[in-house]
């Protein structure tokens, strides 16, 4: 897989250690985040609060970062600032508060995250509408606690090649403005790729793409 992704950074004239690949963890048994540990990588990627504290309570040892990829409920912020190392999918203003209000009683005066943007108006797709997404990037950053590191993305499940660099595009394009507009703000990760259209989001600008299939096989 590495070689795969360094490959795709050199052809889009970029250093490979430009991009990092976060295991997605999340369906695969505990026994697996050993393995991952083993290949080299220092952080997962997981969409559930209990099935994260689950893993980390179980598997002490590992020296490995929990990030937050999957819709987080507001319910379950206080739990999810206890177990995870990073939100990558902070889908809404309203969510952000609530990381916000959350995280100082947990002590977590740093919390670092990503804002979810959903680029493709598709409607089951989470995120801050992009068209709102500089406006509410700023409205996060000057929230308490919190610590802007960059933009998540999803792309549409059947896009075609020409929809993914166009959607990938707008976010990246959207993280520049970001950094343009919001005085003091210096998020520069994007993470945007999955199994099926990572090489096309590294050609984008991604940062970090996040891999399950590709990397771990099938979940059972
Ligand atoms: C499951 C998941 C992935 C990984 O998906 P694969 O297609 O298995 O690579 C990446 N990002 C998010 C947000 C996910 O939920």
């Amino acid at each position: 897989m590495r070689d795969r992704v360094a490959t795709a950074a050199r052809t889009a004239g970029r250093d490979p250690e430009s991009v990092s690949i976060l295991p997605v963890t999340k369906g695969f048994p505990s026994a697996r985040l050993g393995d991952v540990v083993a290949a080299g990588f220092t952080a997962v990627g997981e969409n559930r609060v209990s099935e994260a504290q689950a893993k980390r309570e179980g598997l002490p040892h590992l020296d490995l970062a929990y990030h937050m990829i999957g819709h987080l409920q507001r319910n379950k912020a206080a739990a999810a600032v206890r177990v995870f190392d990073r939100i990558d999918s902070v889908d809404s203003v309203r969510l952000a508060d609530r990381l916000a209000a959350v995280a100082g009683p947990a002590g977590r005066t740093a919390l670092p995250v990503l804002v979810q943007v959903n680029a493709s108006g598709e409607a089951s797709k989470g995120g801050l509408p992009i068209e709102q997404a500089v406006a509410g990037v700023e409205r996060i950053c000057a929230m308490a606690n919190l610590r802007v590191r960059g933009l998540m993305t999803m792309a549409p499940i059947d896009a075609d090649e020409h929809m993914l660099h166009e959607v990938f595009g707008r976010v990246r394009r959207c993280l520049e403005e970001c950094r343009n507009q919001i005085a003091g703000f210096e998020g520069i990760e994007l993470s945007m790729g999955m199994s099926g259209d990572f090489e096309i989001a590294i050609a984008e600008g991604a940062t970090q793409i996040r891999l399950g299939t590709v990397l771990l096989g099938e979940r059972k």
